[in-house]
């Protein structure tokens, strides 16, 4: 019969040897196989008692920055939520109360803030969006967990420590350009 394509084989009917009936080549072939993998470097790694090193920009658990005299630097704009493509951010905005311009940088500032992490897919477009410097990616991982509630990440998780001790060091994710920007002091951004 004519066969309807050129991947055809012909199968051997051919008897079987001895040795062949004893499998024992095909198995002493096989451990070889195994045993040329047991010595050879592992990619695996054992996790979480081993890391792999992670590159400094690496798109990890998000971090809502203070200003070096340690006021929330986000506005509640909203660009961020707007830019998220899984729609992933919400807030609540509220406005500066006199008496509060230690606590936060801009007049209006974010009462709540959440990310969902079950529906981030750690693109960085908030980080890229946002006009303020607040809302970065770090190389902190998200851990895994069984309850979905953990994952609605607030403030509480998001906004770095007071203690300039404990500030989380965003400066490897900001190009050359941003950082001399920066240093201009008479800018009202930098202000
Ligand atoms: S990293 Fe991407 S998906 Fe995650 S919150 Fe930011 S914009 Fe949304
Ligand atoms: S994190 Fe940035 S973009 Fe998002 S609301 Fe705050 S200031 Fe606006």
């Amino acid at each position: 019969m004519q066969s309807l394509t050129n991947r055809s084989k012909v199968v051997s009917d051919k008897k079987m040897t001895f040795m062949e009936k004893i499998y024992l080549p095909a198995i002493i072939k096989g451990m070889m196989i195994t045993i040329t993998h047991f010595f050879s470097k592992k990619t695996t790694i054992s996790y979480p008692e081993e890391t792999r090193p992670f590159s400094p920009v690496y798109r990890g658990m998000h971090v809502l920055k203070r200003d070096d005299i340690g006021r929330e630097r986000c506005t509640a704009c909203g660009l961020c939520a707007v830019a998220c493509p899984a729609e992933a951010i919400t807030m609540i905005a509220a406005e500066r109360k006199a008496g509060e311009e230690n606590l936060y940088r801009e007049e209006k500032y974010a009462s709540s803030y959440e990310i969902n992490m079950l529906r981030c897919i750690f693109c960085g477009d908030c980080e890229e969006a946002c006009p303020k410097e607040a809302i970065f990616l770090t190389n902190r991982i998200v851990e895994a967990g069984y309850q979905r509630e953990p994952f609605i990440f607030t403030k509480n998780e998001l906004v770095e420590p007071l203690d300039p001790a404990k500030r989380i060091d965003v400066s490897k994710r900001q190009t050359k350009a941003v950082l001399e920007f920066k240093k201009n002091g008479n800018l009202p951004h930098n202000k």
